[in-house]
């Protein structure tokens, strides 16, 4: 991972600004990443869970968890963790040490070592903002991301991680804190109108049931990138056999990340 660190060229200040009228409007292409299980090859919510007593966390905390309240119940987590007394740096050790999926970091490289004019990159999580901060810092990676879009999550003066939704919508498809496709959509929708024209491709980059709803939405110069035999390809496939004409968007599956490279760079060179 450190290595990665290496071949960075662009000053993160330029690259961390919040407002997207500071991304040019030059960019041929628009990638979305999910985090968890697609970047890194684990699930930050689980791991956190060592850094408790006995890494585990007690039965009546587990319980309190209620289907589409995942949001909720994360936050009681942090709230756990931090009166065990867990601290900022104990969550952003076991951050740092999460592996990345295999070929992502030949992915990232390619996406750097491209023409500025390539490439907009985003990165779009139902974790939050301090895990996948940690996480990047360390790989070297967070140059690479123009915007991130998550849980946003801060430590309060007492020292706690305090996490809040990201928006609020009405997809019954998806968790209440987020549905990614509204996301992708109202992105697309502000940054096409900011740059005046539209991207050449929009491609998505994920592993989860939650990554299948914005990519719903890819259209079929599109490419969708599902992690084989994870959730978003599992629904792919089966919305392409139930109702066929619904997914437009190719589907390219991959286990490892050079896979994606191989497909962008045919892309790339159209
Ligand atoms: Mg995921
Ligand atoms: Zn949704």
């Amino acid at each position: 991972l450190l290595c990665f660190s290496s071949i960075q060229t662009k000053p993160a200040a330029t690259i961390m600004a919040s407002n997207s009228s500071n991304i040019s409007s030059d960019k041929r292409f628009l990638i979305f990443f999910d985090f968890d299980e697609t970047i890194v090859d684990e699930t930050s919510d689980d791991l956190v869970v060592q850094a408790a007593p006995g890494q585990h966390l007690p039965g009546w905390l587990k319980d309190t968890y209620q289907p589409g309240r995942y949001n909720e119940y994360m936050q009681r987590v942090l709230t756990y963790l931090a009166e065990q007394g867990v601290t900022e740096s104990d969550m952003r050790s076991i951050m740092e040490k999460i592996p990345a999926t295999p070929g992502m970091i030949t992915l990232f490289q390619f996406l750097r070592t491209r023409p500025p004019q390539d490439f907009e990159v985003v990165l779009l999580s139902d974790a939050n903002t301090f895990f996948i901060e940690s996480w990047l810092r360390r790989a070297g990676a967070r140059p690479l991301f123009h915007r991130i879009f998550s849980n946003p999550a801060t430590f309060n003066k007492d020292g706690r991680l305090v996490m809040r939704p990201f928006h609020s919508h009405d997809c019954a498809r998806c968790p209440s804190n987020m549905c990614k496709q509204v996301v992708v959509r109202d992105y697309v929708a502000r940054r096409t109108q900011e740059r005046g024209r539209p991207y050449q491709r929009v491609f998505y980059v994920g592993d989860g049931a939650n990554d299948f709803c914005p990519a719903l939405s890819l259209g079929a110069r599109d490419v969708a990138f599902p992690r084989r035999d994870f959730p978003m390809h599992r629904l792919i496939t089966e919305t392409h056999e139930a109702m066929p004409g619904e997914f437009k968007a190719v589907t390219v599956p991959w286990v490892s990340a050079e896979e994606v490279v191989q497909r962008l760079r045919k892309l790339v060179a159209e």
